[in-house]
């Protein structure tokens, strides 16, 4: 029944400490006390009667209160003896009991939750071992009038959970984000700092102990201990854990780990500079007003829920953004006070005055703010800044990206920027594996371009993707990387081809409303997720890629033909024009051939275009592989195809011709399961005469002997090259 006589017996204030009398301290608001007129600095000299020189005298009138009853005090106050009718006890649960116990409540849930959200996390057991200490030292009963034993029980209590909670917050913080170094190489250093912290706690203790049983002569008294413990060692234990807080944003290693280090810290400065300020106040010898005392465990909770949150992001948000935010905004917001109380100067004291101190704070810090977010040069420029100094890896992260993309044109042709987008992307961001889709641009089927996971690669091709798959659709509207778990449910083509990549992120590569491709992102080698800021950067570079890649793919289906790959025949021509034009001028020589395969007519009609089609697009590889890559070859007509050969008379032609002509006669392509086709080529070739004069028509004369000698080839007998090899 300790609690009810306590309530019943309360007049909420606080006796100062190492004063020879009982001299009011502080007053608790709302109490009877307060309400009575009791202040601070008043001396108690009477109670109902009893004469009060020190607690006992108290305690003992005390014991007489009756809940309800007045009880008349006798205070000194300025020389004068004031009487004062206080009714003792208060209600049972006030607000600020409630506030209290709402506190102690707050860090059970939390130890617990992180308890149980943890386990195998060594920093949630400390978590809840800190979280468990605060709310048993808050839920002790304070002075307990009437009770002599309960303020010595709970005092040498407070110390040792006190010296308990420094050993386990050193520990606890010099494992935010991950242990420290130091205590990596000597493991002897964790059992030190409770080893420390103990001993702390315990000094006072045994001060209390020594004096409670009658040994006065101590070198020190029990007021001293108590006040080195308070304004000693709580600041000095607040600015190390502050510094080794920042210890740990200096060691992180990347901008996660930074991240949770910074969010950490912020959350112990609030108490860190609370315990300063208090210890400052306290030293200037002022009094500190109860409300002050009573705001500490709030002011403390704030650090476990910052520890909190960052041992367990996973489940919360994403804390590199909201950290990096805060940062830049917080930032922001201070520069722009600074400049606009420097810049109005005395027009502020001006406002101040009309406003009153407080409010034009509140004005100028509203404004500025305002005026900070809209700033938006500003705005960038101090976002620069703070991932430059204090996110490198993002400032990296953008200029690689950026960089990334500028390099793509550079590589000219889909398959090798395909290519290098994937390794780098791969290596940017340490993912297992990333693979480049682009949509065939007149069906919007998405087929593979380059993937770092060439495995694969073969079986990939079967798994084309429609237009209008689901899937798709969704990424076209979101215009987001979108994590696969989210698009499975949605399109089965999608989930297949993202688990035959192990990929855990799709991007879209859209060219307005258009999707021209996709990226498949693996899974990180650190099996960290992509952080919010990645994506954001990763949506910027998709959309530069797409852009590249739809330019490139522009000028690729005006300059090379579907089908063979090879060039169109306006560009062919365009090409045989410059090879003739350079001929001239440097006297050189130039043939061209003109091929046209044998009864092509017939393969049509025994198989069908489509096979048709499957062996004209081999045999245009053929021809490729067999000339020059300083030759030129285009699909002059439906199977005919313009051979442009640079620096060739008709014997290196002839050489040329005749080795296309023997490679297509060997080449046999599977067009269904165990039909197989082939064709022979005839071509006919033509030199170019180098004392014609140089003019339009050349090219069409040119093409017109070639033609001549391709029917002479067609008439003789066909699989031939006309002229034959020339003699010697
Ligand atoms: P030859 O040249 O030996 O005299 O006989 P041919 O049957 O090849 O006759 P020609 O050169 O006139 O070829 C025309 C035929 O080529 C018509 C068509 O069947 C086929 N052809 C032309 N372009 C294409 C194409 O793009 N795809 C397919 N599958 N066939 C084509
Ligand atoms: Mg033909
Ligand atoms: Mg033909």
């Amino acid at each position: 029944m300790v609690t009810k006589r306590v309530m019943d017996h309360r007049v909420g204030f606080v006796v100062g400490k190492g004063t020879t009398s009982f001299t009011v301290d502080s007053v608790e608001p709302g109490l009877p006390g307060s309400r009575a007129g009791l202040k601070p600095g008043d001396v108690i000299v009477e109670v109902d009667g009893v004469p009060i020189h020190e607690e006992a005298d108290y305690n003992r009138a005390a014991n007489r209160f009756r809940r309800g009853r007045r009880s008349t005090f006798i205070v000194e106050r300025g020389g004068e003896r004031i009487p004062l009718a206080i009714r003792p006890g208060t209600p049972f649960f006030t607000a600020l009991d409630a506030l209290g116990l709402l506190t102690i409540l707050a860090y059970l849930i939390l130890g617990l939750a992180a308890l149980a959200w943890g386990e195998s996390d060594p920093r949630s057991w400390l978590l809840f071992l800190f979280s468990a200490a605060v709310a048993l030292e808050l839920s002790l009963p304070g002075d307990l009038i009437g009770i002599n034993w309960a303020p010595f029980a709970t005092g040498i209590a407070i110390y040792i959970l006190n010296g308990f909670q420094i050993g386990v917050e050193l520990h606890l913080a010099s494992m935010i984000p991950t242990p420290r170094r130091y205590l990596v190489r000597h493991p002897w250093i964790v059992p030190m700092f409770y080893i420390a912290g103990i001993l702390l706690g315990l000094g006072p203790a045994l001060v209390m102990c020594l004096h409670r049983a009658g040994i006065r002569d101590l070198p020190v008294t029990v007021e001293a201990t108590d006040m080195f413990f308070s304004n000693v060692v709580f600041p000095v234990w607040a600015i190390t854990i502050t510094a080794i807080l920042f210890t740990g944003v200096r060691q992180a290693r990347s901008p996660r780990e930074r991240s949770q280090a910074l969010l950490v810290l912020f959350g112990v400065l609030p108490w860190a500079i609370y315990t300063i300020l208090l210890t400052l106040w306290t030293w200037g010898g002022g009094t500190v007003p109860a409300l002050v005392t009573w705001l500490q465990p709030f002011v403390l909770l704030i650090y476990p829920v910052a520890v909190f949150i960052a041992i367990f992001r996973y489940q919360l948000f994403d804390i590199e953004v909201v950290v990096r935010k805060g940062l830049i905004y917080g930032t922001l917001t201070g520069l722009m006070l600074l400049l606009f109380y420097a810049a109005i100067g005395a027009g502020g004291a001006l406002v101040s005055k009309l406003l009153g101190e407080v409010s034009s704070v509140w004005v100028f810090s509203g404004a500025t703010l305002i005026l900070g977010l809209l700033a938006s040069p500003l705005h960038r420029w101090v976002q620069q800044a703070i991932d430059r100094k204090v996110f490198p890896e993002r400032h990296q992260l953008r200029n690689r990206l950026v960089t990334l993309s500028n390099e793509l044109p550079a590589l000219g042709k889909l398959p090798a920027m395909g290519r290098h987008v994937v390794s780098e992307l791969q290596r940017t961001f340490a993912a297992r594996n990333v693979t480049l889709l682009l949509a065939d641009p007149a069906t919007g089927i998405m087929g593979e371009l380059a993937s770092t996971d060439n495995e694969a690669t073969d079986f990939s091709h079967s798994l084309l993707l429609a237009p209008d798959d689901p899937g798709l659709t969704a990424l076209r509207k979101s215009k987001r990387p979108t994590p696969v778990r989210q698009l499975v449910a949605i399109s089965a083509g999608l989930a297949q081809r993202a688990a035959l990549h192990d990929a855990v992120l799709v991007v879209p590569l859209l060219v307005g409303d258009r999707l021209v491709g996709l990226l498949f992102l693996g899974p990180r080698e650190s099996d960290e997720s992509y952080g919010s800021e990645e994506l954001e950067l990763l949506s910027l570079f998709a959309q530069n890629a797409a852009t590249v890649f739809e330019n490139v793919r522009l000028f690729q289906s005006a300059t090379f033909e579907g089908l063979t790959g090879l060039y169109r025949r306006e560009a062919i021509l365009e090409r045989l024009k410059h090879e003739l034009e350079r001929a001239f001028r440097y006297h050189r020589p130039l043939t061209i051939g003109m091929a046209d395969l044998d009864h092509f007519k017939r393969i049509n009609d025994q198989h069908g275009h489509l096979a048709g089609d499957a062996l004209l697009k081999r045999i245009a590889e053929e021809i490729k592989r067999c000339l020059r890559t300083s030759d030129a070859v285009g699909r002059y007509g439906g199977e005919e195809f313009l051979l442009v050969l640079p620096e060739t008379d008709l014997a290196g032609a002839w050489a040329a011709a005749e080795k296309v002509r023997s490679s297509i006669a060997a080449l046999e392509v599977l067009v269904a399961p165990g039909v197989t086709v082939s064709a022979t080529v005839s071509i006919g070739l033509a030199e170019l005469d180098l004392d014609a004069a140089p003019g339009e028509a050349t090219i069409y004369d040119l093409i017109r002997i070639a033609d001549e000698n391709l029917l002479k080839a067609k008439r003789t007998g066909r699989n031939r090259i006309v002229p034959p090899l020339p003699e010697g």
